[in-house]
């Protein structure tokens, strides 16, 4: 049997591809007129940086890391060996950790700097088990803003994150926006210890896990996916009654700027998100309806001890991250048709076989003019290569003939509204630079 891609990830095919390139790019245009920069930072990063940055105890870092180990590295391990820190490798489960070890190691916010405003977009590991809307390999794009602790910054994250997805075609009726504030260093270590304690007094109706949870990270046991334990846990003590002056202060205005923005959400004291790193601010999105439990097409939240948890300096940051392959199901639960810009400009097609020189030649003029061309490379016939223009999608197809060649015509038919003009064949560069994409760069 032909090798299939390992299990949990998929191809994303031509129509695949061009769309995931089309959301990236409309997330970075939307993002970039909030002042944030590209970024790139390795698929794999050292497995310390997400046990101290995402937390030992998450199901993240306990259960979903996919370990990459080189093959000089496999030898010594089966050797009964054991790796130094610096060989032991994992894929990121997400973006944020790796980015703000970027951060902190090429000092990006030097003291008293602005703040660094970066977006990414890439590949995310996690070894779950796979099911619709649940992958292996999925897509994100994300936001860090690191170096300032202002609302200002949550809020504005949160109105870009909403903006974008409306742009991308999710209704805004379909979403639902949970807020909550998470506390920090100062509130949040007592109220862990009254949900520490609830849960002790509710052991007998909680899951193993959630028990467990009690003694590691008592929070995780908000996240915990048993209907039963979810029922105890809504009458837990919620963070909101017990934050600190600062905290609520904080919240609050988040609050009123997005009121002010217009931008609706749900306060959801139970949302504490599945990362360790968060203090005040978490949002996520979810989709109302269709998608069944993995309904979450984003979120995040600010991380103000996080790259000092990765060996920096004192840095507030504020992050989120959105799924690509969870908002395609959301458009298709929206029935709203996936497109992205495809098609070339001119397909070149010959009338007879003499003129595929020709053509060969127009082909590279209208390119190097910045237009897409396209030509038959498989000796069709006239009307072989129309339908081979119509699956390419062609807006214009340049038919090439021996006898309007002779006097230095072309003949262009635009394929949506069927009209036929004669060009000249020099003429061909400026003609096709009109339609044309921009240089790089440009
Ligand atoms: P998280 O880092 O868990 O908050 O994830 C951010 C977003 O990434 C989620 O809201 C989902 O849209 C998406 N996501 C997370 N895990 C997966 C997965 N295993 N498969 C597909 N999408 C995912």
């Amino acid at each position: 049997m032909a090798i299939q891609a390992p299990e949990g990830t998929v191809d994303l095919l031509p129509d695949g591809a061009r769309h995931w390139d089309h959301f990236r790019r409309t997330a970075f245009d939307i993002f970039s007129r909030y002042g944030y920069s590209p970024i790139e930072t390795p698929v794999f990063e050292q497995t310390e940086l997400f046990v101290r940055g995402i937390g030992e105890a998450t199901d993240v870092v306990s259960k979903e890391m996919f370990t990459a180990i080189s093959g000089g590295n496999l030898g010594k391990l089966l050797n009964g060996e054991k790796l130094k820190g610096k060989s032991r490798l994992s894929l990121r489960p997400e973006g944020t950790a790796g980015v703000v070890r970027a951060v902190v190691q090429h000092d990006l916010v030097p003291q008293g700097g602005a703040p660094a405003k970066l977006m990414y977009a890439g590949p995310m590991f996690r070894a779950e088990r796979p099911q619709k809307g649940r992958l292996r390999q999925f897509h994100q794009v994300g936001i860090e803003c690191l170096g300032a602790e202002a609302p200002t910054v949550d809020a504005e994250a949160i109105i870009m994150l909403m903006r974008f997805y409306e742009r991308i075609g999710i209704p805004r009726a379909n979403m639902r926006l949970l807020l909550n504030s998470m506390g920090c260093e100062k509130c949040r270590p007592a109220y862990r210890e009254q949900v520490r304690d609830f849960i002790h007094a509710h052991a007998g109706e909680l899951c193993e896990e959630c028990n467990h949870r009690a003694e590691v990270n008592p929070l995780r046991a908000f996240d915990c996916k048993n209907p039963d334990c979810a029922a105890v846990m809504a009458s837990a003590p919620k963070i909101t009654d017990h934050l600190c002056p600062e905290c609520r202060e904080h919240y609050a205005a988040v609050k009123e700027l997005l009121d002010a923005a217009g931008v609706t959400y749900v306060e959801d004291p139970k949302l504490v998100r599945g990362l360790d790193y968060y203090t005040r601010t978490v949002f996520e999105v979810q989709v109302v309806d269709g998608m069944g439990s993995q309904n979450a097409i984003g979120g995040g939240g600010r991380y103000d001890k996080l790259a000092q948890e990765v060996g920096g300096r004192n840095t507030p940051g504020l992050g989120f991250a959105l799924g690509y392959e969870r908002c395609v199901l959301a458009l298709e639960a929206a029935g709203v048709e996936m497109s992205a810009p495809r098609g070339v400009d001119v397909f070149i097609a010959c009338a007879t076989d003499d003129v595929r020189p020709k053509a060969f030649e127009l082909a590279q003029i209208v390119r190097d003019a910045g237009s897409s061309a396209e030509l038959d490379h498989q000796s069709r016939s006239l009307k072989g290569q129309f339908k081979l223009a119509d699956k390419l999608g062609a807006r214009r197809v340049a038919i090439l003939g021996p006898d309007e060649l002779a006097e230095g015509k072309v003949k262009v038919r635009d394929m949506s509204t069927h009209e036929e003009r004669l060009v000249d064949s020099d003429m061909m560069e400026r003609f096709f630079g009109q339609f044309g994409g921009k240089k790089f760069g440009e």
